[in-house]
């Protein structure tokens, strides 16, 4: 990977967002009080970042002729979904700077090259396999053991894509359940908590990180961001220590966030990484100096990085699904901060939107 040409891109201009859902559409509004206009381009209509962009491209990321006048019209590209083919960003890039390059992309896009990684910098992650039939699978719960989770090592997000492995859990049809030629086994880690950093890092190398928080999952899905995360500062040190190394290894330009794991004893060890503004980073837009948001629009514009200090200690809860329907209450509580994302249907498991409130 070779580090980008530093190019200040200065509000006024146009950023072109790949991918059209809430990521996009915060980063839109986070543009716009810069000064900036988004031009979104992505495959899905009425889309929760085409309702605040000022111009919409709705085409497939395979669509040459429409990439093509999207780079002509754009000043800067950026993403909100890191399953962009990198076909796609090596196409943009060869005429347009865009952000995160297609290396970076490569690695968060699955999970065995993630992992690799990790581990080539001397960082943990949980134990694992590559699994390709059902003949790998036992080899591999032969070597680590029960419970373990297999996972596909492309496209899972948010739970999908995974299969929880016990003593007596019939192999073969775990890995019919899974339907991928492409998986990793991972031992299952005993956690005392799981904690996420974000990286800011600029073209010339400049890099601010957002400070540790602590997630909770239910049904594989975010649930609720602690602000600051309850850790020792040694913990706290160590799990902002490996996402800056991350990020700068892989001379990221925009923001990394790190999903951890802390173990009793303190370890922390990497479970994923995705090089785009990230669910557990929504608490920035109330309580922290800079958001996310403006941060990735620094970052890939070339502009100061803003603090990222925390204004005061808070929570971020996400709305799934039917919980969209407590809106009128959310509005009702003092010092709660409700953000919707604009989608018309509440299906279950589908991010509708999130509170930020203090505690
Ligand atoms: P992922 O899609 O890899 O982020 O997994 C979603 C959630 O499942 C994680 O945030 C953890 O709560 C849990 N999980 C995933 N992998 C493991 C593991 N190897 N051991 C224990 N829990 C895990």
């Amino acid at each position: 990977m070779t580090t980008a040409a530093f190019k200040v891109v200065a509000p006024g201009a146009t950023i072109g967002m790949l991918g059209n859902g809430q990521l996009g559409r915060m980063t839109a509004l986070a543009a716009a009080n810069l000064g900036y206009r988004t031009h979104v381009f992505g495959p899905d209509g009425d889309s929760p970042c085409a309702q605040v962009a000022a111009v919409e491209t709705r085409a497939d990321f395979d669509d040459w002729a429409a990439l093509e006048a999207f780079a002509q019209a754009v000043d800067v590209v950026t993403l909100e979904w890191e399953n962009i083919p990198t076909a796609t960003i090596d196409f943009l890039a060869a005429r347009v700077p865009t952000f995160p390059g297609s290396g970076v992309l490569a690695v968060a896009q699955d999970r065995l090259a993630e992992k690799t990684f990790a581990n080539s910098l001397g960082i943990g992650t949980a134990p694992f396999r590559a699994v390709s039939d059902v003949q790998s699978l036992r080899a591999a719960v032969a070597e680590l053991g029960t419970p373990a989770i297999l996972k596909s090592t492309r496209m899972g997000y948010d739970g999908k894509g995974q299969v929880r492995l016990n003593a007596d859990t019939d192999l073969a049809a775990a890995w019919a359940e899974l339907g991928t030629t492409g998986a990793v086994l991972e031992g299952f880690v005993t956690f005392a908590c799981e904690v996420s950093v974000i990286v800011a890092r600029r073209a010339d190398g400049v890099m601010a990180a957002f400070p540790v928080v602590e997630n909770r999952h239910a049904k594989g899905i975010l649930d609720e961001t602690l602000v600051p995360a309850a850790v020792t500062p040694a913990v706290a040190a160590e799990a902002a220590r490996i996402a800056q190394a991350l990020t700068q290894a892989l001379e990221v330009v925009g923001l990394l966030a790190v999903e951890m794991f802390v173990t009793p004893d303190g370890r922390v060890l990497v479970n994923e990484v995705a090089p785009r503004p990230h669910n557990s980073g929504h608490w920035t837009m109330d309580f922290c100096a800079t958001s996310q948001f403006e941060q990735l629009v620094r970052a890939v514009c070339g502009l100061p990085l803003g603090a990222t200090d925390i204004l005061a200690p808070c929570m971020m809860k996400n709305l799934i699904g039917d919980d969209i329907n407590q809106w009128p209450a959310l509005l009702a509580e003092p010092g709660a901060r409700l953000h919707l994302y604009g989608k018309a249907s509440a299906r279950p498991g589908r991010k509708m939107g999130h509170v930020n409130r203090p505690r």
